[in-house]
């Protein structure tokens, strides 16, 4: 099978996009995927994001509905004819840009509809007619309850990344969105992995569906090169310091596993210097889409994010990617190395393992089904004393534990999310003093704090950080000891 583009015989203002895109020969999933779409038939494609998969069904979905294209004003001539379903907001964003630049020569209409935003302008457009609707469910099923847009001409469905839609919880949205198509359609569903799950959504809602896999599930590019170095958390971001010193990297993307943590490693590296931006799932859309073309521009050296915020998110030439702390989930590996190393391009991705990790880094191994060389960085920085010495114990609000923090699992506009990996378990102890064994006082001894009388004289002047308050003066009002019943 020839990769050229030429020989799809695509019409004339899809090949004139295609090559103004600067694209030379097919990538496998797009020479795959492209001749069966163009059929037809129904599709289950196993594909990395990074391997042209939008390409690969939007093209031939596009060529299909260019029967349809007309340059009416009339909204009942431009019904829906293909959805594009997505699990968040970015993914959904970017793939409406890329269709709208393959369908930019033709008269097919395309919008994007997902939560987070003003639903006014979006019912706008949808009201004016849209061959291709990309959504994500949740804000899809409130457009399709307001009466804003309807899906009973839709001859093609995709379901992209549909395994993360199955995780966030959106199986019971999308079952009601299909309920709203016509049965006779071609849907076309992709996922990173065929988990059984995928495989009953596929055979609930597929037909003879032909399988193209790329890629084997859960398998990392080979053209990512890939290091894990031991570091304590206090050496982290000496760590990221010394790679983007001695490789001369100008980019990369910091994965963490909690929005709180995202939002204070970016501020930390920001005042050690590196034009740093935070991408989360508690930040509006409009600080999102601002963070992501900034880095887009070059603007921002580093964006720290999270799992949900980046899937998918396609930024080109990503030189590397820190995965600041190791994911609770394995397949989060994959997801979020493939950020780097894309379309054929190296990429460095990093990963920096701590004590606590070592049951992360297990699963990651079981996944990729290689062991993993965990190595030494020599740091050739002394380190910073300046700051606080651990992430953990910055501005952390009184009684609040980092490492109990809720990962972030799930977009917000999902229904019914549902949570995976669970809370992160308590890291060891890092001070000698509690890693001692125990050890009996010796008969007689008195604890230290109990050595010292109470000095009521001293609690009349607390010093400058403590504020005197009615309650607390009493509880600490001396009193005389105790005596043990006899
Ligand atoms: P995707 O996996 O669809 O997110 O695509 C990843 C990136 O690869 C996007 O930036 C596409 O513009 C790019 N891309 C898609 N198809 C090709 C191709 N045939 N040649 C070069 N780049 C491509």
């Amino acid at each position: 099978m020839t990769s050229s583009f030429s020989n799809l015989s695509l019409a004339e203002p899809l090949a004139r996009a295609v090559a103004e895109m600067g694209y030379e020969s097919m990538t496998p999933i797009q020479a795959q995927a492209i001749p069966v779409v163009l059929t037809g038939q129904d599709v289950m494609g196993a594909a990395q994001t990074g391997t042209g998969k939008t390409a690969a069904f939007s093209l031939p979905l596009l060529q299909r509905l260019l029967q349809h294209e007309n340059a009416s004003t009339s909204p009942a001539r431009h019904p829906v004819r293909a959805l594009v379903l997505l699990p968040t907001r970015e993914l959904a964003d970017q793939v409406a840009q890329q269709i709208a630049l393959y369908a930019k020569y033709t008269k097919l209409r395309s919008a994007v509809v997902f939560g987070g935003m003003d639903m006014k302008p979006q019912t706008l457009e949808l009201k004016k007619g849209v061959e291709v609707l990309v959504a994500t469910p949740g804000r899809l099923l409130d457009h399709i309850e307001a009466k804003n847009t309807v899906l009973n001409q839709v001859e093609y469905v995709v379901l992209d990344e549909a395994d993360r839609m199955l995780d966030i919880g959106f199986l019971p949205d999308l079952q009601r969105i299909l309920s709203h198509l016509p049965k006779q359609r071609t849907t076309l569903l992709f996922s990173a992995t065929f988990s059984p799950e995928i495989k009953r959504l596929a055979s609930s809602y597929l037909q003879d569906p032909i399988t193209i896999e790329v890629a084997r599930p859960n398998q990392t590019a080979s053209t990512v090169e890939q290091r894990f170095y031991a570091a304590t958390d206090e050496d982290k971001r000496r760590v990221i310091h010394q790679v983007l010193k001695t490789r001369g990297i100008k980019q990369a993307f910091i994965f963490v596993n909690s929005k709180l943590g995202c939002g204070r490693l970016a501020r930390s590296l920001e005042r050690e210097g590196l034009k740093t931006t935070a991408l989360h799932g508690d930040k509006s859309q409009d600080e999102r889409i601002k963070a992501l073309d900034a880095f887009k521009q070059g603007e921002v050296d580093l964006l720290v994010c999270t799992d949900v915020a980046a899937r998918g998110l396609d930024i080109k030439d990503v030189p590397a990617v820190f995965n600041f702390d190791v994911p609770f989930n394995a397949e989060d590996y994959v997801h979020r190395i493939g950020r780097t190393g894309r379309a054929g391009a190296s990429g460095l991705a990093v990963t920096l393992v701590s004590g606590s990790d070592t049951r992360l880094v297990a699963d990651i191994e079981k996944l990729l089904k290689t062991k993993l060389n965990i190595e030494t960085l020599a740091l050739d920085e002394p380190p910073r004393t300046e700051r606080p010495a651990s992430r953990y114990a910055e501005a952390r609000p009184e009684g609040r534990s980092e490492r109990y923090e809720r990962p972030e699992r799930f977009d917000r506009a999902a229904r019914s999310p549902v949570q995976r990996g669970g809370f992160r378990p308590a890291m060891p102890s890092r001070d000698p003093f509690f890693d001692r064994p125990y050890e009996a006082p010796a008969a007689g001894a008195i604890a230290q704090w109990d050595s010292a009388p109470p000095n009521p004289a001293a609690r009349g002047t607390p010093s400058g950080n403590i504020k005197p308050r009615r309650k607390l003066a009493a509880l600490f009002k001396p009193t005389e000891p105790t005596v043990a019943p006899a």
